[in-house]
């Protein structure tokens, strides 16, 4: 590992899910590491870093390095990002004897077509029916529209590309499960979970003694924060009322625009 002073960050709001650049240096050699724009949002020109290329190249694809920002509580690994694998057994039930077994691939989605598969597999099985689940974007004019397939550009015609969830915040990430040894018949991606990094409600202190409340709220724009995933929240706005259609699709998260019935008092998820 060799250290490294990140120059320039580039992230295209359009595609910052699946696409951004950082560009490093070191005396006078400046490589260009392209990774997703959501862990590219947060480098900082001047910010060090440790690059280790694993493949002979002046220009590194996705998975030609690692990537470790410095930071003073220790050193944290940016890229890759996470990846795992795990094998699930089905046995017999009268035997224990293995029937079958499939390999499961745990990664965090970096791909479009990964974003593509998480709104399929949204649609197919999680949202509720009038839910419009993603936001796409012609990169020639502009346009964008919300649907549940990609959609073709209103103007130019052309396929739209994704731009996001719309549900979904600036900070979220999303881990996907992928069938590796499945059958032709079985899909590929099985499911998926979305994280949204606790953001805790920070106060500051002023040298003059007065408390600055909240003080993230007034440095980041608000769609990193909201909405944000509240498990709890969508839960007991259900169960204070009956089971119909329209309370049920509070559960999912993704029911579109149906907030929970109780807004937390300082509209931070995840901090009680
Ligand atoms: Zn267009």
């Amino acid at each position: 590992m060799e250290s490294w002073t990140v120059t320039g960050v580039q992230v295209d709001l359009w595609r910052y899910r699946w696409f951004g650049r950082v560009l490093v240096r070191r005396g006078y050699v400046t490589v260009a590491l392209p990774m997703t724009g959501v862990v590219a949002q947060w480098l900082r020109p001047g910010d060090p870093v440790e690059l280790e290329l694993t493949a002979e190249t002046d220009q590194p694809g996705f998975d030609d390095y690692r990537l470790t920002k410095l930071t003073a509580e220790g050193p944290v690994q940016l890229w890759p990002v996470y990846e795992n694998r795990f094998e699930v057994v089905r046995r017999s039930p009268l035997d224990e004897r293995p029937l079958y077994v499939y390999t499961i691939r745990l990664r965090e989605a970096t791909r479009e077509s990964d974003y593509t598969a998480i709104v399929d597999l949204e649609q197919h099985h999680y949202a509720a029916e009038e839910s419009i689940l993603a936001k796409w974007v012609c990169p020639e004019d502009g346009a964008v529209r919300a649907a549940n397939i990609r959609p073709t550009c209103p103007r130019c015609h052309q396929p739209m590309r994704f731009w996001d969830l719309t549900d979904a915040t600036r900070s979220s990430r999303f881990l996907l499960a992928e069938l590796v040894n499945g059958q032709p018949y079985e899909p590929r991606f099985i499911g998926y979970v979305r994280v949204d990094p606790p953001i805790p409600a920070m106060h500051r202190r002023l040298p003059d003694g007065t408390i600055q409340r909240e003080v993230r709220r007034q440095v980041f724009p608000l769609d990193w924060f909201e909405p944000t995933y509240w498990p709890e929240a969508y839960f007991s706005s259900s169960s204070e009322t009956s089971g119909s259609r329209s309370n049920r699709a509070r559960l999912s998260p993704w029911s579109g625009r149906p907030a929970p019935a109780k807004q937390p008092s300082s509209g931070w998820s995840g901090v009680r």
